[in-house]
């Protein structure tokens, strides 16, 4: 059977997604998770993906990212994303002035065995999709 069955098998890709804090009261996450599970974006190619948690950056200047980084780890992601929210602006048209140096902290919090994705979708309006 294909995919995983349980939680003991292995994931190509456990996942943790920081969010800008800004744009929660315009978006859920939705188009994320939709990106996610079409493997479009940047999970194109990816096989199977663990979503292990979905965490703002705790608000400007994103001080909490490492912190909540930190956290991802612990419950296992080996993939951070900052999504795209964070740096192409969306929905709000506002890309995040602290994205470079939140990354980089980031990075340093938690280790080069730890990748890390610069944006989740393609910006723009929502793409057609075969699943709502
Ligand atoms: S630091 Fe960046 S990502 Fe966080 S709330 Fe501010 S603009 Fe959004």
């Amino acid at each position: 059977m294909a995919g995983p069955t349980s939680f003991e098998e292995e994931y190509n890709m456990k996942l943790g997604i920081i969010r800008c804090m800004q744009t929660e009261d315009y978006c859920p996450g939705s188009r994320d998770f939709r990106t996610i599970r079409e493997r479009k974006g940047a999970f194109e190619g990816e096989d199977d993906i663990q979503l292990v948690g979905f965490i703002n950056c705790g608000g400007c200047p994103g001080k909490k990212a490492v912190l909540r980084a930190r956290s991802l780890v612990e419950q296992g992601a080996d993939t951070i994303a900052f999504a795209s929210c964070i740096s192409k602006g969306t929905p709000i048209g506002y890309p995040c002035p602290f994205a470079k140096r939140m990354r980089e902290l980031v990075q340093k919090e938690a280790g080069d065995s730890v990748r890390i994705l610069d944006y989740t979708h393609d910006a723009g309006p929502e793409p057609e999709t075969s699943q709502k």
